[in-house]
């Protein structure tokens, strides 16, 4: 009798974390986005006593780098116990030296790659091959997955080959695309693999583990005349890998029915044009296939699993006969190679061949850029123009270089029945956990397939969020975010007027909203290309104010399962009852552990979330859908052109449709500062209002603020009489202040809504109450006011909590979490250093609010136009980076001081002068922006040639304030 199927909801990382976990005697491990889960899972699997295919747990160990993770692989290696990691992109890249090793040493251990991007003109940590692509050189073979189900099935091939070949493996999947994609899919028993392990080359590998009881010697230093044969002498180690990789494919396609090749063709037996690619992008290539092959033409695609050792003999066999264009898509880009990595291995193939295919070869989807249907069609049509062009670029417009081929508008691909739901959510509003939770009752409950894929802005909390579900009778092969959605839920009312939530809505589809609007309201003030949108394409539209439900309930702005109630109410995708009574069960696993009280919070916020009155379908009027909208005529803004151009884009969501030239002038990533203030995200549900009467002015709130959103003001009568009319102001307290007035003034739009101000207002009667945004919203253009025409008064010392305050901060509205703690610190230190500060900041939470682009939080003092400068290397070199920006630097201020020394004789008096003051307070900070004032209008009236090599310098006259932040804090 058939064995019963085993069908788990899983993304990628657990899918290999569930078979690695099988073949580990040791993990040795060290956390990098996004391969850490797969750590993260196999630690909690061994804490609950799972057992591996020895019937022991796995013994784990965290070690203090990547460096150091791969050393201690190699050590556990030489000791005779089966040994993985878990890594990506310059996690990768740092154990390159160690991979060499374990791979000259033939060592059969497995390192799990969700593969991404590496860090260039800028830090990504989305999805591409640029790591794998780094390390190809290195001796490890290298098996690439595209699906959730091919990571669980080829994670099994690497190790099982890796034991009987002697041959480590890098076994590879797409970052995010693959690693975090939740798929309904087919779980792989330990019975069913255990038979396949080869007993006997496992125990020649303990047989060769070093010990004193048959002592050798291994990592020898050998000289010219022995180095070279023993490189080649392992040769045929590899020559064995390809085959037993078949082997093994074919082993496993009799334990699942899931049939893998080396190299997999899909598409017509007599294509003539043919991609080759590898990773998640493949299944989107069989999606369009099989829409060309509906529509009658012939295409093809091979997908490349064992990608090194490249086996020239099973590719060729994979190309059909026909085959008379190729083109190689690689993820990564060789910046001066004469062609990306696998096309130069294509190429090479053909090398010399009678009758070869035509090659070209294109770049795709670098840092997770979504590789569509339309995409793929582009690549098609490309190589049937009579001249393809060749090293292109699909997904951007590349209006500088021109290497970019034409897409054509999206299409729908997906197979039949396949539904698609689009959830736009706040980051820690709770959308995506619910969204995870769904897609998993969905495929636990029913026989459905199902896919989700979470996409995310670069704040740390308070951002962006976009769920992305598939569900259907058939396997969903999409793996690009959805664009045609049946259904879409906008958790956020702000969004309304940022983004086009209604994008792609399919005819008939549902839109749901949380709103505080009620459905007259709603009827009255939806922008008018929604109403039109929906009228036209008959949208089912619902509104329910989740927000209202579920403060109400006791919690907070943690809407996620009022929202997924009114998800599956109005969608029945299964059963309310059903989705219902799984959902309790999910809040039970969730929230259990924190009582009764909170349990019965989230039942009855799933109860809520499905009543009727709660859930109110809106009637939606006829003439909807022939209203006329008014072109919206773009605000005229006194803001900068970048900020227009570029910022606001990004922020809308609509990055994607920047051309390169976009860039221009910034090929080297570099980004204006104090760009944040543009942003007004507006997230806050609540924002403080300040109690002019209970305030005593002891500027605790703005000294706590993570956000700089809530500020003290000194004004002069001048100034407040000018002040937008109903500006509350107080005569200032202090020795020092009596010739002003005080104003707290609150940016209500930047405001995260943390409550730390109003918590910390020591006033006896609270002089801060945090009201609803809405009521607060004319405040903004009070801050707007304050901040450019009141400005930063210098009139006290900034030696306490008090009057480190009416300083400028440099550091502002940033994308941290609400109620941070790191940032109030850095938004001090920029108050008190930040004219003369440098900084040399780590990869982390620092780096992302500190320098997510768009958003760059630090800014320049509005007086002087100084303020902090900020550059980010890696993760674990900042401490170094940092004393190389110090050396440098100082290098600089020693050739001004040897060149003041050599031409003090032949300067004039005044340069004299300023030179003997610089030389004098170099060494103090403060001090140097004055004396180097007087130095640059010295230099300007100089006549020695001298001047002109130290105007030349001038921006070392100063002297910096060097800074190392770490990662995370
Ligand atoms: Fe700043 Fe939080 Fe107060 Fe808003 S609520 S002003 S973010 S401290
Ligand atoms: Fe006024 Fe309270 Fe702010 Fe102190 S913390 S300045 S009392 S609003």
């Amino acid at each position: 009798m058939a064995k019963e199927k085993k069908f788990i909801t899983c993304d990628g990382n657990a899918a290999a974390a569930h078979i690695a976990y099988m073949f580990s005697e040791v993990s040795c491990i060290y956390p990098i986005t996004p391969s850490s889960p797969m750590a993260e899972n196999v630690d909690e699997w061994a804490s609950q006593g799972r057992k591996n295919l020895f019937n022991e747990t796995v013994n784990l160990v965290e070690l203090q780098s990547e460096g150091g993770a791969a050393g201690a692989v190699h050590g556990s290696m030489q000791a005779g116990a089966l040994t993985t990691t878990y890594t990506a992109s310059q996690g990768l890249l740092l154990m390159i030296p160690n991979m060499y090793k374990i791979a000259g040493e033939l060592l059969p251990c497995v390192f799990h790659v969700s593969a991404r991007a590496l860090a260039a003109h800028a830090l990504s940590i989305f999805g591409d091959h640029a790591d794998i692509y780094a390390a190809r050189q290195t001796g490890f073979a290298m098996l690439a997955s595209g699906s959730v189900q091919e990571t669980m099935d080829l994670s099994a091939v690497s190790h099982l080959t890796a034991i009987r070949s002697r041959v480590p493996f890098v076994n590879f999947f797409d970052g995010f695309r693959t690693s975090h994609e939740i798929q309904k899919i087919e779980a792989i028993d330990m019975e069913d693999i255990r038979g396949l392990v080869d007993m006997e080359a496992l125990q020649a590998f303990r047989d060769r583990a070093l010990n004193p009881t048959t002592p050798e010697l291994r990592g020898t230093a050998q000289n010219p005349d022995v180095y070279f044969q023993g490189r080649e002498a392992a040769n045929k180690f590899y020559d064995a890998v390809p085959g037993i990789v078949e082997g093994y494919m074919a082993d496993m396609a009799k334990v699942t029915g899931r049939e893998y090749h080396l190299f997999d063709y899909y598409g017509a037996a007599d294509a003539e044009n043919v991609i080759i690619a590898m990773g998640s992008v493949t299944d989107t290539i069989r999606e369009v296939i099989d829409y060309k092959a509906r529509n009658g033409e012939k295409v093809g695609m091979v997908a490349v699993h064992l990608y090194r050792p490249f086996s020239a003999k099973h590719f060729m066999d994979a190309i059909p006969a026909t085959a008379k264009r190729l083109t190689v898509l690689d993820r990564t880009k060789e910046p001066g190679a004469n062609g990306d990595p696998m096309y130069l291995d294509v190429r090479d193939v053909f090398y010399g061949k009678e009758n070869a295919p035509m090659i070209v070869g294109g770049r795709y989807g670098l840092g997770s850029k979504d590789t569509t249907p339309a995409q793929i069609l582009a690549v098609y049509k490309n190589m049937e123009l009579s001249e393809p062009k060749n090293q292109f670029t699909v997904g951007i417009t590349d209006d500088v270089t021109f290497k970019s081929i034409p897409v054509g508008e999206d299409i729908h691909v997906s197979a039949e029945g396949t539904y698609e739901a689009k959830f736009y959510g706040l980051g820690s509003d709770g959308t995506v956990g619910a969204n995870k939770n769904s897609i998993k009752i969905i495929g636990g409950a029913t026989d459905k397939y199902c896919q989700a894929y979470f996409a995310y802005d670069s704040k740390k909390s308070g951002g962006f969020t976009a769920s992305h579900l598939r569900f259907g009778d058939n396997p969903i092969r999409s793996t690009y975010l959805v664009t045609t959605p049946d259904f879409v839920a906008c958790h956020v009312h702000a969004y309304l007027h940022q983004y086009d939530v209604l994008k792609g809505l399919k005819k008939g589809g549902s839109f749901l909203l949380n709103t505080h609007w009620s459905e007259e309201e709603v009827i009255a003030h939806l922008p008018e290309n929604m109403k039109r949108y929906i009228g036209e394409n008959e949208i089912n539209f619902y509104i329910i104010n989740g927000t209202e439900l579920g403060a109400k309930l006791g919690l907070g702005n943690r809407t996620n399962a009022i929202m997924q109630s009114a998800f599956f109410k109005i969608t029945n995708v299964i059963p309310f009852e059903l989705a219902s009574e799984e959902m309790k069960k999910a809040i039970v696993k969730s929230y259990g552990r924190k009582g009764e009280k909170v349990v019965q919070m989230n039942y009855n916020a799933v109860d809520e979330g499905g009543k009727p009155e709660s859930v109110v379908k809106v009637n939606v009027p006829t003439e909807w859908a022939s209203l006329e909208v008014k072109e919206v005529v773009a605000e005229e803004s006194n803001k900068p052109a970048f900020i227009k151009d570029v910022c606001d884009v990004m922020n809308a969501q609509a990055g994607d449709d920047l051309p390169v030239s976009a860039f221009a002038g910034r090929e080297d990533g570099t980004f204006p500062a104090g760009t944040t203030k543009f942003e007004k995200r507006g997230i806050a549900i609540n924002v403080p209002e300040w109690e002019i009467d209970n305030c005593i002015q002891c500027n605790q709130c703005a000294y706590v603020c993570p956000h700089a959103a809530i500020r003290p003001f000194l004004m002069s009568d001048e100034e407040v009489a000018n002040l937008p009319e109903g500006t509350e102001v107080k005569p200032a307290i202090g020795k020092d202040l009596k010739e002003y007035k005080f104003r707290i003034q609150v940016s209500p739009l930047d405001c995260t809504g943390c409550g730390n101000c109003a918590d910390v207002c020591p006033a006896k009667e609270k002089a801060l109450v945090m009201k609803p945004l809405d009521s607060q919203v004319e405040e903004e253009a009070r801050l707007i006011h304050m901040d450019e025409k009141v400005g930063y008064k210098n009139v006290v010392a900034p030696t306490n909590v008090k009057n480190s305050q009416f300083a400028q901060p440099l550091f502002e509205f940033s994308g941290a979490c609400a109620g941070c703690g790191e940032t109030p610190y850095i938004k001090l230190i920029t108050q008190l250093f930040g004219e003369r500060m440098m900084v040399a900041n780590a990869t982390g939470c620092t780096s992302i609010y500190g320098g997510s682009a768009p958003s760059t939080p630090y800014t320049k003092n509005y007086a002087s136009g100084r303020g902090p400068a900020w550059a980010n290397s890696l993760f674990e070199d900042n401490a170094e980076f940092g004393l190389g920006m110090l050396t440098g630097g100082n290098k600089m201020r020693t050739r001004i001081s040897e060149r003041m020394a050599e031409n003090m004789a032949s300067v004039n008096a005044n340069t004299k002068l300023a030179f003997e003051n610089w030389l004098e307070s170099k060494e103090d900070g403060e001090k140097t922006i004055e004396v180097s004032e007087a130095l640059s209008a010295a230099l300007k009236n100089e006549t020695n040639p001298v001047a002109q090599e130290l105007l030349a310098l001038e921006h070392y006259f100063v002297k910096k304030s060097q800074w190392i932040f770490g990662g995370d804090g």
